[in-house]
């Protein structure tokens, strides 16, 4: 069954058509600057990649000319050979906890949402509306990015606010990565031959999060309301005291959306460092002993360090930690600095391990209580898989 995987934001639309259940791509590409100028498009087919500079004046222009590239390639010979489209959808509120086929109602829903989500669900929903006008035969599936941490329980998820912000305004953690930890957790079942696995799982990519997963069930994650709490990240804050927001904008004279936009675009790695929000240009910096670059790889570092340890403590058992996204697959020195700092757990690394470059593999050694892997996320497949099994 040929199955599209779909992500919508707002300039961009990246997409990856599998033969499933093979999970065998068969072409995938990105639209970008959808709307703007200068748009392009590259594809990828048969490890061959192409550059295409085009006018994409909106999505439906780039459905269009990705429909036509489909059939001038061969991937298909008519649309209708294309039986779903599964949609990356950022926020599913707590009326998802699971993938959905997508109808008027939950069109509608998706909508409602956008309230807690401005910047994705809009997005996300142009991008469904585009290919159900398109390819209007394809079953449509939402796969949303907070579905699984529904199985968090209340005593986690929700804040220490006054009650009725959670009832009337749904105050409450929600979490985002959903796709990638459920990917990560559904690997490890197979790596550990087990289903009732026990995990922390670390997303490290430009955002990032950590999840405690109890007997294959999300039960806690370092994002919350919004993708802005927990972990260090490229360019966002994570935790802070929100009273400082008050304080600077009367110190630097700022309105409350320019103080935003710098806890989510001007903070992170790039905001301590400096130096860049990408972590191969923190981690050079931090070879050659540059000042800062070592402040904020050691801030990052312990951030995650010490959410590790709380899930440790929450979890009990714990079968295996986990790395994945940019930072996390390819950073042998972040994984290497992160558990180093896990030795009072009784958790220790292979060095020889460690500098391995594979899409899965052990890192720890044999004395450590945890085992701990690099898995390769891949959040495309997962959406496949989802659709696959709404739509088959
Ligand atoms: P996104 O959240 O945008 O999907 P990614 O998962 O692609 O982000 O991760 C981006 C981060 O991964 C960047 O900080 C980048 O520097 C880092 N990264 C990618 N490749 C490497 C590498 N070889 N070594 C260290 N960091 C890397």
């Amino acid at each position: 069954m040929k199955i599209l995987s779909v992500n919508a934001g707002s300039s961009s639309l990246k997409f990856q058509m599998y033969e499933m259940p093979y999970e065998k791509v068969l072409i995938s590409g990105v639209f970008e600057r959808i709307g703007l100028k200068d748009s392009f498009y590259t594809l990828k087919i048969d490890g061959n990649k192409v550059k295409k500079q085009v006018n994409l004046e909106d999505h439906e222009k780039a459905v269009e000319m990705l429909s036509d590239e489909l059939i001038n390639n061969n991937i298909v010979s008519s649309l209708d050979e294309i039986k779903a489209i599964g949609h990356r959808v950022v926020h599913g509120g707590d009326k998802y906890s699971d993938s959905v086929i997508i109808d008027d109602d939950v069109l509608k829903t998706v909508e409602d949402l956008s309230k807690l989500a401005p910047l994705h669900n809009p997005a996300n929903l142009i991008g469904i509306k585009a290919f159900m006008k398109k390819i209007s035969k394809a079953v449509s599936v939402a796969i949303f990015d907070t579905a699984f941490h529904q199985t968090i329980e209340k005593e986690e998820f929700l804040y220490s606010t006054p009650y009725e912000w959670y009832e009337k305004h749904q105050v409450r953690k929600y979490g985002f990565h959903g796709t990638s930890h459920k990917y990560i957790t559904s690997r490890m079942k197979d790596v550990l031959n087990k289903e009732d696995v026990n995990l922390i799982t670390c997303h490290l990519g430009n955002g990032a999060s950590l999840c405690a997963v109890k007997n294959g069930e999300s039960k806690d994650t370092t994002m919350g309301f919004t993708p802005n709490a927990g972990l260090i990240m490229g360019t966002r804050s994570g935790d802070i005291d929100f009273t400082l927001i008050l304080h600077v904008m009367d110190e630097e004279e700022k309105d409350l959306n320019e103080v935003l936009n710098d806890l989510n675009k001007k903070s992170g790695f790039l905001g301590i460092s400096k130096i860049s929000s990408d972590s191969r240009e923190i981690e050079e910096a931090y070879l050659n002993n540059d000042e800062k670059a070592v402040l904020t790889q050691k801030m990052y570092v312990k951030r995650i360090v010490s959410y590790i340890a709380k899930y440790f403590v929450f979890l009990k058992e714990v079968d295996a930690i986990t790395f994945s996204g940019g930072i996390g697959e390819n950073s042998s020195l972040t994984r290497k600095m992160i558990i180093e700092e896990l030795q009072p757990l009784g958790i220790y690394l292979d060095e020889t391990l460690n500098d391995k470059r594979e899409d899965e593999f052990l890192i720890s050694n044999d004395s450590s209580k945890v085992k701990c892997y690099v898995i390769k996320t891949d959040e495309e497949v997962m959406i496949a898989k989802e659709t696959y099994r709404l739509a088959k």
